[in-house]
């Protein structure tokens, strides 16, 4: 390793961003850029943290993932015996939380290692999995989620523009108590798609109540054919969505309160979910989502690949994850150019069937645009190794 590099970009997005989380112009990403010294050169590889500018969906934020990432795991990193990056999360295992800054150094390393290979992400993940016969798939469904919307013609406008681009499957994202009602907003949405692949994602919007008040409140939702509904309640209330998943028709589907490899497998055991969220940051790393993915895949419990507003960095490796055959239920996969009008890395293509080709190439498969990264870039630190 020749070094380390963590750079803070600030991005603007396509259009203003709204969850239960929080509402963004920008995103603020920090990137982590891992430089392999090789006998033919130096190689480089890109990760990103997905964590939020603010701690709206976790306790994470970006400027917290800056300060940990420099007090304590790129000293860590550059302190340990590292043969790849299936040796970074051990690495950092000392250093508690923060998954989705230890989640960015594991894939700058393992792009910048299978880079020097000549390897794909999607290859990659495939040999680290434990199903027999794991074999990535060329393409996977794109999917789009679409924030929270100020009125309902705002919400059709965006669908109808998202569906004409060649989505096929759309997420909405759900609040009681920010713009359209969500029985309105689905219903209307339902009424003029009537085939269109739909689900929900509240990001915990019906903490508080009862699992019998929940279904009660998501009771409107039930005819419309949703694919799930993602996180109705919080972040810790397996329980809770157990109970709440016996009263609905729709599936329970979980991201939030999916923490660890543990935390899934209790879910399983208590039926709080039968659509599992998963992403990478969350989990702490690739190799961790890959574990689950293998969880998820033995139990036969269906599984999407969810996003974080990710520049393309992060999402051209979620893509090569995402094309692994555990993954059953379309993910927030969308292409370059849902986010933002000039991306960091690409390009990730939609295709005329609703698809994104997942990239071939060596690492990520995707290039990361250096003149972009220099102009959005408002704080850089560089660490040699040795
Ligand atoms: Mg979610």
């Amino acid at each position: 390793m020749e070094g380390i590099e963590l750079v803070r970009v600030r991005l603007p997005l396509a259009e203003e961003w709204s969850s239960s989380a929080g509402t963004f112009s920008h995103r603020d990403s920090l990137l982590v850029r891992a430089v392999l010294s090789l006998p033919g050169g130096e190689v480089e590889g890109w990760g990103e943290c997905p964590a939020l500018p603010a701690p709206g969906y976790s306790s994470e934020y970006t400027e917290a993932a800056a300060e940990v990432s420099l007090r304590f795991l790129v000293p860590a990193l550059l302190g340990a015996n590292m043969a790849g990056a299936a040796d970074v999360a051990p690495a950092l295992s000392t250093v508690k939380g923060h998954p989705m800054a230890k989640t960015a150094f594991e894939a700058a390393i393992a792009d910048a290692e299978l880079r020097a290979a000549g390897v794909s992400m999607a290859t990659y993940f495939a040999g680290a999995s434990e199903i027999e016969g794991c074999v990535p798939a060329p393409s996977v469904p794109a999917g789009v989620v679409i924030g929270l919307a100020g009125s309902l013609a705002e919400l059709l406008d965006a669908v109808g523009r998202y569906l004409d681009e060649g989505y096929r499957s759309v997420k909405l994202k759900i609040s009681p108590s920010f713009g359209p009602a969500p029985e309105l907003a689905l219903s209307a949405v339902r009424s003029r798609w009537p085939d269109l692949v739909l689900a929900a994602d509240a990001n915990g919007a019906y903490e508080g109540l009862t699992p019998e008040e929940a279904a009660s409140e998501l009771s409107g939702l039930e005819p419309l054919g949703l694919a799930y509904i993602e996180q109705p309640l919080g972040e810790d209330d397996l329980v809770g969505h157990a109970r709440l998943g016996r009263l609905l028709t729709t599936p329970v589907c979980l991201d939030e309160g999916l923490g660890s490899y543990g935390l899934v497998e209790a879910a399983l055991e208590l039926g709080a979910c039968s659509v599992v969220n998963l992403k990478p940051g969350r989990l702490g790393g690739f190799l961790a989502a890959v574990r689950v993915h293998d969880l998820c895949t033995r139990r036969e419990v269906a599984l999407r690949l969810g996003g974080m507003v990710e520049t393309g960095v992060a999402r051209a490796a979620n893509v090569a994850l995402g094309s692994l055959p555990g993954f059953t239920v379309p993910g927030d996969l969308s292409a370059t150019g849902r986010f933002f009008e000039e991306d960091l890395a690409g390009p990730l293509a939609l295709r005329p069937d609703g698809t994104i080709s997942v990239p071939a190439g060596a690492g990520s498969g995707v290039e990361v645009d250096r003149d972009l990264v220099d102009r959005a870039a408002f704080w850089r630190r560089w660490w040699p190794a040795g």
